[in-house]
C-alpha cells in the first residue's frame, strides 16, 4: 500500500541527490512530484518534455532504484507533463531545495563582492550552470577538477564556440574552490591580461615580479587562450610559468575556441602541454537544450513566459546561450516598461532586430571554412593523396556537403579534386559511419557547422 506520495518521493530524492550533480538535481528534478500509484507503476509529473526525456532515460536508473530501495513493489515509473507556473510567489513546500533557494537570494548581495584578488564573478557557479548534453562532459570535468585541483586532470582544457559557457564554467571552477578552501590561490585571467602584464612588466623593468606572481598560484585559470596566437615571446614566458606550476602539482586550466591543434601560430611545445591534459568541448545546445536553458533562466528571474514565447525565442535564436540570454533579457525588460504580459506579437517585434534573415549558404563557403578550421590552403582539399591530413578534411567536406546541403554527389566529386562520384558516396558513407562511434569526430563537425552558421 502507498498512500503518501510527498514522503516517497522526498525520502528518493534525497537518496539521488548524493548520485547527481548539484545543478545537474536542481535541473532536472526541480518541480517533480509524484501523483500516482497503481499496479506497480509510479507516475512522476514533470513540468515538460525536456525534463521527462532526462529522467526517463538518462536518469530512470538512478530514479527506479531509489524507489524501489522504499518500496519493493514498484516496478516502473511513467513520467507525466503537467506545466505549472514558476514558484516564485508561492511558499517552498520542498525542503530539499531549501538551499538552493537561499544560494540564488543571496546572489544580489554577493555581487557586490567580486573577488577582485582572484578575478572570480560570484554569478558564474555550478548551481547557476544548466547541464544538458551539449555541455555535460564539459561541466563533469569541470566539477571533477573543483573537487581535485592538481591532481585529476591537469591542465583542463575547455574549448567551444563563443557564448557557449566557457567562461561560465571556468569561473564556476575558481569559485567553487575557493569556496571550499580560501587558502588556496587562485587567479582568473584572459590570455590577453597575460600578455598585458608581461608587456607591462618589461616597460617596468620588474619582469621579476611578474615571474614570481604567476608561479604562486594554486589554480590559474586562463581564458581565451586562442589570443596568444603568433605572440611567440608571450608564449615564450607562459610555457614557464605553465611547467613551473605543473611541476608543482598546480592546477591549470584553459578555454580556446578551438582544440589547440588548430590554434594558428601556437608553438608546438604549448600544443603538447595543453594536449596532456584533458580536453573537452561545449557544443551547441539543441532546439530543446534552449527551451530548457530559457525555462531556467525564467524562473531564476521569478517571470513567467507562456510555452509559445519560449517555443518562438528558442526556434529563432540559436547562435548561443548569451544571445538567448539576451533576447530574454529584452522581452522581461520590455513587459516590465510596458507593464503587462507580452504576447507573441509583441516578441516577434521586440526580437526582429536580434534574428538574422537566413543565409544561403554555398559550397563554396563550406569549403572554405574546412580549410580554414584545419589550417590548410583551400586548393590543398583537391590533391591527389592518401595523405590523413588532408583525406579526412575533404571527406568531412563532402560529407557536409551532402548531409547539410543536399548537394548531388557528381557536383562534389567534381569540385573536390575531379573525383567520381563513387568517391563522394563513400566519403559521405564513411563519416555517417565514423561519428557514431567517434565522439571527437562528431565534435569537431559541430564545431565546423558552427562556424558555417555564423559566417
Ligand atoms: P563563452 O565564455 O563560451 O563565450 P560565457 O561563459 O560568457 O560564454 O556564457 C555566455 C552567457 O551565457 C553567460 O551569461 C553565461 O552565464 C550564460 N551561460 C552559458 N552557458 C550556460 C549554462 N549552461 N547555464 C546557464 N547559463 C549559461
Ligand atoms: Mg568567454
Amino acid at each position: 500500500m502507498l498512500d503518501n506520495f510527498e514522503k516517497l518521493w522526498r525520502d528518493a530524492l534525497f537518496e539521488i541527490e548524493p548520485n547527481v550533480s548539484k545543478a545537474n538535481f536542481s535541473t532536472w528534478f526541480k518541480d517533480t512530484y509524484i501523483s500516482k500509484y497503481e499496479d506497480g507503476v509510479v507516475t512522476i509529473n514533470v513540468p515538460n518534455d525536456f525534463v521527462k526525456e532526462w529522467l526517463s532515460t538518462k536518469y530512470y536508473k538512478f530514479v527506479i532504484s531509489s524507489l524501489r530501495n522504499l518500496n519493493p513493489s514498484i516496478r516502473h515509473a511513467d513520467y507525466l507533463i503537467v506545466s505549472r507556473p514558476p514558484q516564485t510567489n508561492q511558499p517552498e513546500k520542498k525542503s530539499y531545495f531549501k538551499q538552493q533557494r537561499n544560494n540564488e537570494e543571496q546572489l544580489g548581495f554577493q555581487e557586490l563582492n567580486t573577488d577582485t584578488e582572484a578575478n572570480l564573478n560570484p554569478k558564474y557557479t555550478f548551481d547557476s550552470f544548466v547541464v544538458a548534453s551539449f555541455n555535460e562532459v564539459a561541466h563533469s570535468a569541470a566539477a571533477a577538477v573543483s573537487k581535485n585541483i592538481g591532481n585529476l586532470y591537469n591542465p583542463l582544457f575547455i574549448y567551444g564556440g563563443v557564448g557557449l559557457g566557457k567562461t561560465h564554467l571556468l569561473q564556476a571552477i575558481g569559485n567553487e574552490t575557493k569556496k571550499n578552501n580560501p587558502a588556496v590561490k587562485v587567479q582568473y585571467l584572459t590570455s590577453e591580461k597575460f600578455a598585458n602584464d608581461y608587456v607591462l612588466s618589461i616597460q617596468n623593468k620588474n619582469i621579476h615580479i611578474f615571474k614570481e606572481k604567476y608561479r604562486k598560484y594554486n589554480l590559474l585559470i586562463v581564458d581565451d587562450i586562442q589570443f596568444f596566437s603568433d605572440k611567440l615571446k608571450i608564449q615564450e614566458e607562459f610555457f614557464h610559468v605553465f611547467n613551473a606550476l605543473y611541476d608543482g602539482n598546480n592546477q591549470i586550466i584553459f578555454s580556446s575556441d578551438k582544440p589547440p591543434q588548430y590554434i594558428v601560430g601556437l608553438e608546438d611545445r604549448l600544443k603538447s602541454r595543453f594536449e596532456g591534459g584533458m580536453m573537452v568541448d561545449i557544443s551547441q545546445p539543441s532546439l530543446e537544450e534552449r527551451m530548457a536553458i530559457l525555462r531556467v533562466k525564467m524562473q531564476q528571474r521569478g517571470y513567467l513566459i507562456s510555452d509559445e514565447i519560449i517555443d518562438f525565442i528558442a526556434k529563432n535564436i540559436k547562435e548561443n546561450i548569451r544571445e538567448l540570454e539576451g533576447a530574454l533579457n529584452s522581452v522581461i525588460g520590455q513587459s516590465k516598461i510596458r507593464g503587462r504580459v507580452l504576447g507573441l506579437v509583441d516578441v516577434e517585434e521586440i526580437l526582429k532586430r536580434k534574428i538574422k534573415p537566413v543565409r544561403v549558404v554555398t559550397a563554396d563557403s563550406v569549403i572554405k571554412i574546412i580549410a580554414n578550421y584545419y589550417n590548410m590552403e583551400e586548393k590543398k582539399l583537391n590533391e591527389k593523396t592518401r595523405r590523413q591530413e588532408i583525406v579526412k578534411p575533404r571527406q568531412i567536406a563532402m560529407y557536409l556537403l551532402r548531409n547539410d546541403l543536399n548537394t548531388s554527389y557528381p557536383y562534389i566529386g567534381r569540385r573536390l579534386g575531379q573525383k567520381d562520384h563513387t568517391t563522394a558516396i563513400h566519403a559521405y558513407k564513411k563519416i555517417t559511419h565514423d561519428i557514431k562511434n567517434d565522439k571527437k569526430l562528431e565534435q569537431e563537425i559541430n564545431n565546423i557547422r558552427e562556424m558555417i552558421s555564423k559566417n
